[in-house]
């Protein structure tokens, strides 16, 4: 595992995550250095809360992530909807395919039933826990109503659009997945983070969405190898890598939706504990290393935070923990 990125650029995109977090949390970008990501310090809403103390059974603590009394989502399942931003009738990883594959991927006989996702029920507030599940419900296309030079306000927008013209539900207890194509920039994406996601109040309701770039426009950074185990062809990753980006995304729009919920000392939320981190890994028939197999494909995503047995990463429910 190679982890390309020098130390000037990490200290760039430290500064820059430091500047763009106050209302978002993201997921940083790759680096050569152990534990890097426990560094970065977002600031969301809710940093400067004291931990609050358990009031109900959901609420465990004690294993390195600390609850800090807002909600989490309780769906069962957790209802996922998708905006596919940009050119998705394209070449490379920006096809039908891709779109396919991942809606797939986030079915309820897939991801969103799987032992993997299963490791967020270690997570609850006081009237609930997460119920491990999730469940894709509806995608819907714009191929570029914002332009290709994104920045979040053209983002919340888009979303916007759907929700009030009936192309999307208006759901606060759902997750939003704008993933765009990777001719589509972001200000922040590749060089300072992968994705990120946030909250706010669309069409008069607290919306949970998330921004997933396509790692193929910056494989080195967002991608964990440039083949990966769905790929199309060598060297096309993105499917891969998306699928990636997404588990991290919506673990943490799930535990802590409204940025007032689990996060650590240092503002790392449950996925950023184990920011591509992958654990034991095995080879698909086109070489590419995966480590989970659901839903009839092979996976490679990042280990999830468990909240139990003292706190640890690993890929599956009550599995072994693992660092890196
Ligand atoms: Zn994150």
């Amino acid at each position: 595992m190679s982890f390309p990125l020098g130390k000037m650029k990490f200290v760039f995109a430290f500064l820059l995550v430091i500047l763009a977090a106050n209302l978002l949390m993201a997921q940083a970008v790759r680096t050569n250095q152990v534990g890097e990501n426990e560094r970065m310090v977002p600031t969301g809403d809710g940093h400067a809360v004291p931990e609050a103390k358990p009031v109900g059974g959901t609420v465990v603590t004690g294993n390195g992530i600390n609850y800090n009394g807002g909600p989490v989502l309780k769906g069962n399942p957790v209802p996922i909807y998708i905006i596919w931003y940009g050119n998705w009738n394209g070449t490379g990883s920006n096809t039908p395919a891709t779109t396919s594959l991942i809606e797939g991927f986030l079915a309820s006989n897939s991801l969103g039933g799987s032992s993997y996702e299963a490791i967020n029920t270690t997570y609850g507030d006081n009237t609930g826990n997460v119920s491990g599940h999730l469940n894709f419900i509806k995608a819907v296309f714009d191929t570029g109503s914002q332009g290709t030079k994104l920045r979040n306000s053209r983002i919340s927008a888009a979303i916007s659009a759907q929700l009030t013209g009936g192309g999307l539900p208006t759901d606060p207890n759902g997750v939003y997945l704008f993933i765009t194509s990777s001719n589509v920039s972001e200000s922040g994406f590749c060089s300072s983070f992968c994705g990120f996601h946030t909250h706010q109040t669309l069409n008069g309701a607290d919306i949970k969405w998330a921004f997933i770039g396509n790692s193929d426009r910056c494989p080195s950074a967002c991608s964990i190898q440039a083949t990966g185990p769905n790929s199309p062809a060598t060297g096309v990753g993105g499917a891969d890598g998306i699928s990636n980006i997404i588990t991290h995304e919506s673990e943490e729009s799930i535990t802590d939706p409204d940025l007032n919920a689990w996060f650590d000392n240092s503002g790392n939320e449950d996925a950023d504990k184990c920011n591509f981190k992958f654990g034991p890994t095995g080879t698909a028939s086109n070489g590419a290393r995966f480590n989970q197999t659901f839903g009839g494909h092979n996976w490679m995503i990042q280990m999830e935070w468990e909240n139990s047995r003292g706190g640890g990463c690993d890929q599956t429910l009550g599995g072994p923990f693992f660092t890196n």
